[in-house]
């Protein structure tokens, strides 16, 4: 039997220099082979046994047969250790403090600067197979706060490219995704929104406020540009992912304002540059998530895969964003525009192929470039045009309505 209890529990239990014992909870898995403490009160789980300081005098009572004991001693660092009372009396085991915090920056010290991305704060917008994936990296990376944002429910035949499993099916994907992360990383904050951002962009706008980046991982093109409309004149940058038909590639846009081009210019460009892909979508899950068609992708067992890389590029090009101006030895993206062949089709001469495109502001872009967009298309500035509105406003006469409300 092996035995885990966090460093944090044992501060519990040691909180109180009174109390020199107590009880301990926790959950029995493997058929009883580990057991993981998990605190010091029944809402922690099922009982397991008692802990008492090293050194103390046992409290005495009833012990039964297969209860744990857990000695435990001031640290730092702080030190447990654990035993199993049986027929012959205690049996010595096998016991691991879990030292969560330390633990988990040491493992991503060298890269980059752990405790930068503990103070940032992310909005992950659509769950499925593009944003469970970016939202599920990005919380290994150390983020420390994250929005997550969908409206929908876990499926079945989401379940082959989700983050999540089926023990999550029929629950709101925001849900399963906040359990998901707060059991990747101890510190995490995690926010859910069940909004559709098209339908409430007012929510929208509260969501984004104060975050430094926003994960645009929608499957729907006009919603894509809600996003950039709310974070472009706020500021803030944002990661836009596509996967296309059958996932043979896809792209990574991102917009960094007030530089550079928007998700507004980035559509207008794209297809100039090459014209649409063949059999284009850039819906991240059209085919994919129609239950009709889940004979196909059984017969297709690397779209999941192939949807997973694109996904992974989305989550690469949110961390390189999110640790610009920082000292890292991840390069910075060097374009706003990256994209990935999965196979070789369209643009790509062979698979596994990686482009870098820099799209270039739209002179004329109604969200990025406003002022120029006003003067041409109304041939005056935005203050001439602001008055001009205002003196038609003040024209039109007042009509009184003949509906009168019910009281
Ligand atoms: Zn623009």
């Amino acid at each position: 039997m092996f035995i885990t209890v966090p460093d944090s529990v044992i501060s519990q239990m040691l909180q109180d220099p009174e109390r020199t014992e107590g009880l301990i909870y926790g959950r029995l898995l493997d058929g009883g082979d580990v057991a993981q403490i998990v605190g010091i009160t029944e809402a922690a789980g099922i009982y397991l046994g008692r802990w008492q300081q090293a050194g103390v005098a046992e409290g005495g009572g009833a012990i039964a047969i297969g209860e744990l004991r857990l000695q435990v001693e001031e640290g730092p660092p702080l030190r447990a250790t654990a035993s199993l009372h049986t027929a012959d009396g205690w049996q010595p085991l096998e016991c691991d403090v879990i030292r969560l915090r330390a633990d988990y920056a040491a493992r991503l010290r060298g890269l980059f600067e752990a405790d930068r991305l503990a103070n940032t704060c992310i909005a992950v917008i659509g769950l499925g197979s593009g944003g469970s994936v970016v939202a599920s990296q990005l919380a290994r990376c150390g983020v420390g706060s994250m929005r997550l944002v969908d409206f929908d429910r876990l499926e079945v035949h989401n379940i082959a490219r989700h983050a999540c499993g089926l023990r999550d099916i029929g629950r709101y994907k925001t849900r399963a995704m906040r359990d998901l992360l707060l059991d990747i990383s101890p510190s995490i904050q995690v926010e859910t929104y069940e909004v559709n951002v098209m339908e409430d962009t007012e929510a929208l706008a509260k969501i984004i406020d104060g975050c430094d980046l926003v994960v645009a991982a929608t499957d729907k093109e006009d919603s894509k540009l809600a996003i950039n409309a709310a974070c472009w004149p706020r500021g803030i940058p944002a990661v836009y992912g596509a996967a296309y038909n059958r996932a043979f590639g896809g792209d990574v846009f991102r917009a960094i304002p007030p530089d550079g081009a928007c998700y507004t210019c980035f559509q207008a460009v794209v297809t100039e540059f090459f014209g649409p892909p063949p059999a284009a979508t850039t819906d991240f899950s059209a085919g994919y998530e129609d239950p009709s068609r889940m004979a196909d992708l059984i017969a297709e067992p690397g779209l999941g895969l192939d949807v997973g890389m694109i996904a992974l590029l989305m989550a690469r090009v949110s961390l390189m964003t999110l640790l610009r101006n920082s000292e890292t030895t991840l390069p910075d993206l060097p374009t706003n525009w990256l994209l990935f062949g999965n196979r070789a089709e369209w643009i790509f001469q062979q698979p596994l192929e990686s482009m870098f495109i820099d799209v270039p502001k739209r002179a004329d872009c109604p969200t990025c470039n406003y002022q120029a967009y006003v003067a041409d298309a109304l041939q005056m500035s935005v203050t001439e045009a602001a008055m001009t509105a205002k003196s038609i406003l003040a024209d039109i006469p007042t009509v009184q309505s003949p509906i009168t409300r019910h009281p």
